[in-house]
Order: structure tokens, then C-alpha cells, then sequence
């Protein structure tokens, strides 16, 4: 796992009438841990209200028995947070509540919007407040003041307005809707649960809880899902820029994109590494977990064998309590543990996803060599990432990521290994096996499939709400119709 390369947030939704709706929200969401750790949430509805439980944490820690037991009703939505935009604070998790048109509505975001600033900006001017810093609630805010008398056109209306990255769930006391933006840049699918519909980021959530995949949203296309069964209809024109680093470590290995399964991807990923930038070694190991089935793809297409030669402590950094600074600075050693008897004298082939800022990836080859490796051959699963994502994945400034400011020569001497290898953006687009229109490949070309602002000012606004439960009556109230921008 790519440790300073983190996605934003993972959302899921379920309509089961007659079911535990938050308690499948609750697996669901186990099941979309990896996409965000900093907080979790969980929204249901009757007819008549909205119920919510957020707070900090992993899924497992903010919710108990007590917590399910308060969420009722025959829908729900949940989110699991890690922060792009907004502090990492309890009051910044998801789902958030807002009034909207038809009353309130709870709405979970995956993403990030790059014109939030403006659009934020905007409704302020018009009088309307927020309560928090993320450009989830500028969102939830947009669709609250959207003109319109559907919620066709004030879907329409909100993918128009909002630039940028974003799958959504949105629940009323009568309707769960969910939406992927022009460009589809984060997955989003739909599954189908005895007697009720399911939606999630990735199709692994739909696994765990015995649904069965039906399809993806598509990329512009809004879902709605009430008692009368499912329509959608396209919002906006499509645009297509997926994520490809979905593919290459966001996305857990065993859930679906496109029709391809995550886990032979990233294993035909190592296999073209492996023709690339051949190495003459004795074992190959990956960096656990997310580098294991690349690494494999390299050994079978070299020969070199694999090994375990790391082994991963998982638990370590799924805690509150934070490391002191002697602690903090044994940095890679807490979370690897190097097998010297799998090492000793061996020329090493080391497998990783990415290398954002080398922090951890110099550390790593450095244990290696104290776990008695002769020699250390970094292979890298994607390009070097020269440019920032503005998209909701956390990499840093373009001055942070090392291949922004140096060769790959220059990565290879700072790292300590003794040779260094990345795929090619044409080897990445041919193991993945679809055509490059699809993809966002922005972070390693530069190039944006939509403009960005050239300096992304974080929304610095303190929140006000606490990262408690809330629970709204449903009003009915008018909406607050805003002129088009
Ligand atoms: S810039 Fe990179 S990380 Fe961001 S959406 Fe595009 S491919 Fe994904």
C-alpha cells in the first residue's frame, strides 16, 4: 500500500424495504474501508425522516449495536472519509445534511469538485451559509438551490455547475439517488438485493452482502430509486476520464471496473514491468498489500521466483493513538517487517504501486538491505507521477512528488536502489486492456481532462456542526430557486 497515496472516500446505498437497512449500510461500508479511515457515516430514512450517525474513525469504531439500532427505515446511505478538502474533523464527516427543495436530504461524495471555491462563493452571495469546509456540502448546497420543479433538472442543473470529480448517493425520506459525474472519474455501481437495490463505489461491497451486480452508473447518468422501482436518465454529456489508479492500487483486487476484475489487472501490470525493465535477481517480493499480485505477474512472466520477503503489520496506522516522535520517525518499521532468511545474499526484485514522495519507498529498500539483500531492483506499477490530482487523491503539491523534480536517475540514487524501473503509460493502457479515451492519466502526463485552476485554494472555513447524530423532521419546505450562474 502506497502510504502517501490515499483516496478521498467510498459511498454506498441500499433501498430494502422490510430490511436492517443500517446494518447492511454498515457491512457495506466494512467493505469500502480502504477507500477512506478518518471518519464513517450513516444516513436512513422513513418516509418521514432522516436519521444520522457520524463520526470519527473507522466503520468499526464509530458504530455500535445501540448506533444501528437509531438508524431506521427502509433506505440508507453511508460514507467513509478520508479528507481532501475540509479538515479531517468530526464535523466534516459524511453523509451531510441539508435542506433541500423537497425538505431535507442526506448526501455522501466521492470525489473532489475543482470549482468549489466559485461555486461556494457564489450561493454565499445569495445568502445561503455552510456549516463545514468539504465541497460535499457545496454540492448538497447546489442541489438544495438548483432551479428547477423535477429533480431531473435540478440534477441536470447541479452537473452543469460543478467542475470536477464526483460519484454520489443522495437520500430523502422517499428516494435514494445516486449520480456519476461527466467524466465517471470514480466508480460507482448498482446491485441487486433480494427485494431492494444496492449502490457502491466498488462492486466488492455488493459481494460481501450476497447482491448481485447489475451495472455501473454511467459516466453523466443519475439513478432514482423509490417504491415505484428504478429510473435514470443522463444528466450531461459524457466526458470520459476514469481514474486509472483505481487499476493500479485504489480499488481492492477483488471488486470489478469495466468488466475487468482489479486483481488480474494489476497482476498483468507486473508481467509488463517484467518485459520493460527485466531484472537479473534471484526473488521478486512486493510491497504488501497492494504491489502482491504485480509482483506475482513479474515472477511469472521472468522467472524469477516469488516470496513474502515483507511482511505487513495491517493493523498499525488503523489507530487514534499517535505515534510520539521516536516512535513516528522508525517510520516504514512500523508497518514492515523484513524476513532476512528470505533475503540474505539474494539479489531483490521490490514491486510497489507508486512512488508519490519517497518517503517510505527509500526506508523500505533501506530495511531490505539490513535484512541482508545484495542487491535491490525497484519496479514501479505506473509512471512517474509528475503532476498533482486535483480529482480527490491525496499526493501533495507538485514540488512534493519527487518525479516532478527528479529524473528517474536521480529517484534511483535517493532511493539507494540499484536500479529503477517504471511502466510506461502506453505498458499501463495495454495490461489494463482499454482504450486510453477512457482514462484520466493526468498525474503522469500533465495533461487535465478538464481545466484546473492552476492554484487550488483549500476552503479554510471552520466547521459548525458536530459529528454527532442529527435528525431532521421532514419539512416540505419550498425551494430557494437561484439564478443560473
Ligand atoms: S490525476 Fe491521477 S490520481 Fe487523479 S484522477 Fe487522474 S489518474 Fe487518478
Amino acid at each position: 500500500m502506497s502510504p502517501t497515496l490515499r483516496e478521498s472516500c467510498g459511498v454506498f446505498g441500499v433501498f430494502a424495504p422490510g430490511e436492517d437497512v443500517a446494518r447492511i449500510t454498515f457491512y457495506g461500508l466494512y467493505a469500502l474501508q480502504h477507500r477512506g479511515q478518518e471518519s464513517a457515516g450513516i444516513a436512513s430514512a422513513n418516509e418521514r425522516r432522516l436519521y444520522l450517525r457520524t463520526g470519527m474513525g473507522l466503520v468499526s469504531q464509530v458504530f455500535n449495536e445501540e448506533d444501528l439500532s437509531y438508524l431506521p427505515g427502509h433506505m440508507a446511505i453511508g460514507h467513509t472519509r478520508y479528507s481532501t478538502t475540509g479538515n479531517s474533523g468530526a464535523t466534516n464527516a459524511q453523509p451531510c445534511l441539508v435542506e433541500g427543495p423537497d425538505g431535507s436530504f442526506a448526501l455522501g461524495h466521492n470525489g473532489n469538485i475543482v470549482n468549489a471555491a466559485v461555486v461556494r462563493a457564489d450561493l454565499e452571495e445569495q445568502g445561503v451559509t455552510f456549516s463545514t469546509g468539504t465541497d460535499s456540502e457545496v454540492i448538497a448546497k447546489t442541489l438544495a438551490h438548483a432551479p428547477g420543479g423535477t429533480w431531473q433538472e435540478r440534477w441536470t442543473y447541479l452537473m452543469r455547475r460543478l467542475k470536477g470529480a464526483y460519484s454520489l448517493v443522495a437520500l430523502t425520506p422517499n428516494e435514494l439517488v445516486a449520480g456519476r459525474d461527466p467524466m465517471g472519474n470514480r466508480p460507482l455501481s448498482l446491485g441487486r438485493l433480494d427485494g431492494g437495490w444496492v449502490i457502491a463505489s466498488e462492486t466488492c461491497a455488493f459481494d460481501h452482502l450476497g447482491a448481485t451486480f447489475v451495472r455501473e452508473i454511467e459516466t453523466g447518468e443519475v439513478v432514482r430509486i423509490t417504491e415505484e422501482g428504478v429510473e435514470s436518465f443522463r444528466a450531461a454529456e459524457r466526458n470520459d476520464a476514469f481514474c486509472i489508479f483505481e487499476y493500479i492500487y485504489f480499488a481492492r483486487p477483488d471488486s470489478v471496473i469495466d468488466g475487468k476484475l482489479i486483481y488480474p489487472v494489476r497482476m498483468a501490470l507486473g508481467a509488463q514491468l517484467a518485459k520493460e525493465h527485466p531484472a537479473d535477481a534471484d526473488v521478486v517480493i512486493g510491497v504488501p498489500h497492494s504491489a502482491t499480485a504485480a509482483a506475482i505477474g513479474f515472477s511469472q512472466e521472468s522467472g524469477i521466483p516469488f516470496v513474502e520477503g515483507l511482511v505487513h503489520n495491517r493493523y498499525v496506522g488503523r489507530t487514534f493513538i499517535q505515534p510520539d516522535q521516536r516512535i513516528r520517525e522508525m517510520g516504514a518499521q512500523l508497518k514492515y517487517n523484513p524476513l532476512p532468511e528470505l533475503l540474505k545474499e539474494r539479489r531483490v526484485v521490490l514491486v510497489d504501486d507508486s512512488i508519490v514522495r519517497a518517503t517510505t519507498t527509500g526506508p523500505v529498500v533501506s530495511m531490505l538491505r539490513k535484512a541482508g539483500a545484495r542487491e535491490v531492483h525497484m519496479r514501479i506499477t505506473s509512471p512517474p507521477i509528475i503532476s498533482p490530482c486535483f480529482f480527490g487523491i491525496d499526493m501533495g503539491t507538485r514540488w512534493e512528488l519527487i518525479a516532478g523534480r527528479m529524473s528517474v536517475d536521480e529517484i534511483r540514487k535517493h532511493i539507494d536502489a540499484d536500479t529503477l524501473g517504471y511502466l510506461s503509460v502506453e505498458g499501463l493502457l495495454a495490461s489494463v486492456g482499454l482504450p486510453r479515451e477512457k482514462f484520466c492519466l493526468a498525474c503522469f502526463t500533465g495533461s487535465y481532462p478538464i481545466p484546473v485552476p492552476l492554484q487550488m485554494d483549500k476552503l479554510a472555513l471552520e466547521p459548525a456542526l458536530g459529528g454527532d447524530r442529527h435528525e431532521f423532521e421532514y419539512s416540505g419546505a419550498p425551494p430557494t430557486v437561484l439564478p443560473r450562474p
